[in-house]
């Protein structure tokens, strides 16, 4: 299949100029081809989010150095090795395991990486993540103590439903995590900003509850083959 290069363009640049001027755009290309990101890219999208290590290694590679690379997947200890050298930032830290081992993997190959705690709050099971009250014993335990690793925020998902309301409940409980840390144990730190949420068909109500980050992949790319 070729890729719609033009279109890619135009959704682009049309949710960009739609967008608040605090919340930034991080465009998901996962299972979409290098060319798909290209496009993108000439268009002036800079963050690109990855869900498969190896594909984030394998796109990194190929595209230009100035793209921001964030991986949102569930990563798997033996797969830090592949994300550490590119990632600009690990959105999907659930778990101080993880967190300790991506530290010491970054601490070993000189590389510097900001990472996200992941909160889960939606109703399914399937999705990865802590519970508001493990991420804040999390935090808690690590700060001061990482090296090589920034906590710059938080990031989450909303039930995957019809209602508006059940929606709007996740998006505020997400915020107010995230307002506790701000102002409980990352009190006075600049670093601690960015709270992600919000995908294509949410995002409006993502912003509305104050997301500083959406993560959009469908309403950009289209629908993935996977
Ligand atoms: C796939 C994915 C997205 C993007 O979802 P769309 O509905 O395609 O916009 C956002 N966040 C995470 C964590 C994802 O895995």
């Amino acid at each position: 299949m070729t890729t719609d290069q033009d279109g890619i363009k135009a959704r682009i640049k049309n949710i960009s100029s739609t967008l608040p001027e605090w919340v930034e755009l991080a465009a998901v290309s996962k299972f979409h081809s290098p060319d798909a990101v290209r496009a993108a890219y000439d268009a002036g999208q800079r963050i690109f989010c990855e869900s498969r290590a190896a594909e984030l290694a394998m796109k990194a590679a190929q595209l230009p150095d100035d793209i921001q690379w964030h991986f949102i997947g569930h990563l798997q200890s033996n797969k830090i090795k592949l994300v550490v050298p590119y990632a600009h930032t690990i959105q999907s830290i659930d778990s101080e395991k993880l967190l300790r081992a991506i530290d010491a993997e970054a601490s070993r190959t000189g590389r510097h990486i900001n990472v996200l705690l992941q909160v889960h709050v939606a109703a399914e099971e399937s999705k990865y993540g802590l519970t508001p009250r493990e991420l804040t014993e999390l935090a808690e335990r690590t700060h001061g103590s990482l090296t090589n690793v920034t906590v710059t925020g938080i990031m989450g998902m909303a039930t995957n439903t019809d209602s508006e309301q059940r929606i709007n409940a996740d998006f505020e409980a997400i915020r107010s995590l995230f307002h506790n840390l701000k102002t409980g144990i990352m009190a006075g730190n600049p670093d601690f900003r960015v709270l992600s949420m919000g995908m294509s068909h949410d995002y409006h109500l993502a912003i509305a509850h104050g997301s500083t980050m959406v993560r959009i992949g469908t309403s950009i790319f289209g629908e993935r083959e996977y």
